[in-house]
């Protein structure tokens, strides 16, 4: 199977960008914080329902990852990992599981 990305794409708010610096200040755990794409498109697959989300960072040495969401609402939000092994989305993503949203991404 090709995955084929949903290719929605937004930017981020100076408030949405400020809400995720001052998260990692709070809870970081001594690791650095590495922000990808901006703006930034949606890693769902094709034709998902619900919102769109798409990867904006990692915090090095933490579980999850940093990701925003939009559509009928937004939101910037730490999430953990799928269960499904080899997907790199969040736990309870819609649509289907996809292994390869960024390339040269840890
Ligand atoms: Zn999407
Ligand atoms: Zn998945």
């Amino acid at each position: 199977m090709t995955f084929t990305a949903c290719g929605s794409a937004t930017s981020m708010t100076n408030a949405e960008i400020i809400e995720l610096h001052l998260w990692v200040q709070e809870h970081r755990t001594g690791g650095s914080f590495t922000i990808y794409g901006l703006p930034d498109d949606c890693d769902l697959a094709r034709q998902h329902p619900g919102q769109h989300a798409g990867l904006i960072g990692v915090l090095d040495g933490r579980d999850g990852r940093a990701w925003l969401r939009w559509g009928d609402w937004r939101s910037t939000d730490w999430l953990p990992d799928c269960a499904e092994p080899g997907c790199e989305l969040y736990f309870g993503h819609p649509g289907e599981c996809n292994p390869d949203i960024r390339a040269g991404m840890p």
